[in-house]
């Protein structure tokens, strides 16, 4: 029986130890699988690289908003030869985030256009950071331009109104170890209003380690806890909900589905 996949995990922020470490200990309890998403646009050849060697790994390569201010005249063209790669089978780390605000908000919202842009026009979902930012990300998804994107909105955390629009929109929802936490409720919350089909689960390495592994880095195989729990509050049983996430995973990610 196949384990769960890991849809969102920052393997570039490890060392290579931690990395082998990391997938071994994953691989060993069944994880089946790994998308890692680019922070920087210069993260693209080591990603590519990286997956090349693992068959169980897929990248999304863009730019994350934090480092919007990084992005530069013609970074779209070198993204769309970039995503040529099968390897590549979403744009992203993008979005915004008006709660740390290390970029300037109109830079910020200008680079994540441009990268959905590209996502439209390359028929590629986007893997999508949000946060405190609801209402300019909502400006954007419901301009009829961007009635064809899809993607994962990634450690959903954005309250009901927000995961009802965004899932009549056709997005899917990340969960990640917020879903164990005690007091995520909010969290929680979208799980019986989502229909199954648009659920994911994710660790976010090195971030947001689940419980019981509260305040250590967090690693792949910590996706068994968060499907696990997602399965509980979903109740159904272990396997159903594996089969249902990965499904979704590969429905979303196709180029994944492929190779
Ligand atoms: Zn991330």
């Amino acid at each position: 029986m196949q384990g769960p996949i890991d849809s969102h995990c920052h393997l570039q922020s490890l060392t290579d130890d931690e990395r082998k470490e990391a997938l071994d200990a994953a691989r060993e309890r069944g994880v089946s699988g790994f998308l890692v998403p680019a922070i920087h646009f210069a993260d693209a050849d080591f990603l590519l690289e990286f997956c090349h060697q693992h068959d169980d790994v897929w990248c999304a390569l863009g730019n994350h908003p934090h480092y919007a201010e990084e992005w530069q005249d013609g970074d779209q063209q070198r993204l769309r030869s970039l995503l040529s790669d099968p390897k590549a089978v979403a744009v992203g780390e993008c979005g915004l985030d008006f709660f740390y605000d290390h970029s300037p908000r109109e830079q910020q919202t200008r680079v994540m256009r441009e990268q959905w842009e590209l996502a439209i026009e390359l028929g590629l979902p986007v893997v999508v950071h949000n946060r405190e930012s609801n209402n300019a990300m909502l400006d954007i998804v419901r301009n009829p331009e961007m009635a064809d994107l899809t993607g994962d909105f990634h450690s959903f955390a954005g309250g009901l109104e927000m995961a009802r629009e965004l899932l009549d929109r056709g997005f899917y929802l990340g969960l990640s170890g917020m879903v164990t936490f005690r007091k995520a409720d909010n969290v929680r919350e979208v799980l019986p209003i989502a229909p199954r089909e648009r659920l994911l689960v994710e660790t976010d390495t090195p971030y947001l380690a689940p419980v019981p592994y509260r305040g250590k880095p967090n690693r792949p195989a910590f996706v068994v806890e968060i499907l696990e729990r997602v399965a509980q509050e979903l109740g159904v049983p272990r396997e159903d909900a594996i089969d249902l996430t990965n499904k979704n995973f590969f429905r979303l990610f196709a180029g994944a589905a492929n190779g």
